[in-house]
């Protein structure tokens, strides 16, 4: 295999031993924790290399980046996630190569996703991306807390959307884990109205065992599989 492939083989082992300490130290069955790898910033390379180790689920934050990617990946059969932030006059144009979108933050997003979706013929599954940020925090990416009934109830009614669970990301500054149970507190409470929202995705490179630790069924690992990103443009 090649230097790069020798790379990712070492780095998703060293992340799948992690996962499984967490695991182990949660008293959770790894099946339960399935891994997503964020691939953004990374070429199309890199995804099949992953591919070739057994990635089967991937995730992107840019939309052109990601339809690119999986166009010249179609052999693969990958499931792709987005994670990114989200404008509502692109939201449709994700249907176009997106199987699930984790980063449903608003209702205003749920019209032109399940546009897309009715347009594509394909079902999109969902997760609503929550805020864990103190209130009024900036650039608070998630929806509050208190508006998480309507806007889950908005997903569960669109045409063409599942509703699968919540996603967060746990703030910079403080304790993952308590920004985590705040979140499985949200969780459980969203799933007495929608006992189909299993998923519950948390936990990054940093902080996957504290997520484990919460009741994470997924996990969204980037710079510990593919090292740090070229800069942010
Ligand atoms: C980039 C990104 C990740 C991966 O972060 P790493 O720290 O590189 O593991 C996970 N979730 C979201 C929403 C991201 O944007």
């Amino acid at each position: 295999m090649s230097a790069r492939g020798d790379e990712l083989a070492a780095g998703l082992d060293r992340v799948r031993e992690r996962l499984a300490g967490a695991c182990r130290d949660a008293g959770r069955d790894p099946a339960g924790v399935a891994l997503t790898v964020v691939t953004k910033f990374f070429p199309a390379s890199d995804v099949r290399l992953l591919a070739g180790l057994g990635v089967t689920e991937v995730a992107e934050n840019r939309h052109q980046e990601a339809q690119a990617k999986r166009e010249e990946l179609l052999d693969l059969g990958l499931r792709w996630h987005f994670v990114g932030g989200l404008q509502s006059n692109k939201a449709a144009a994700l249907a176009s190569w997106a199987d699930v979108v984790q980063s449903v933050d608003r209702a205003k997003l749920v019209a032109p996703l399940a546009r897309g979706a009715e347009r594509e013929g394909r079902e999109i599954d969902v997760l609503v991306q929550v805020s864990l940020d103190p209130p009024g925090a900036d650039q608070r990416a998630g929806a509050g807390p208190e508006d998480l009934p309507a806007l889950a109830d908005a997903v569960e009614a669109a045409e063409g959307l599942r509703l699968r669970g919540l996603m967060a990301v746990a703030p910079n500054d403080g304790d993952p884990a308590r920004a985590f149970d705040l979140l499985t507190g949200l969780h459980a409470r969203l799933r007495e109205q929608h006992p189909r929202a299993e998923e519950l995705s948390a936990g990054m490179s940093g902080d996957l065992e504290a997520a484990v630790m919460a009741g994470a069924t997924r996990v969204r690992v980037g710079s510990a599989i593919l090292g740090s990103r070229p800069s942010v443009a």
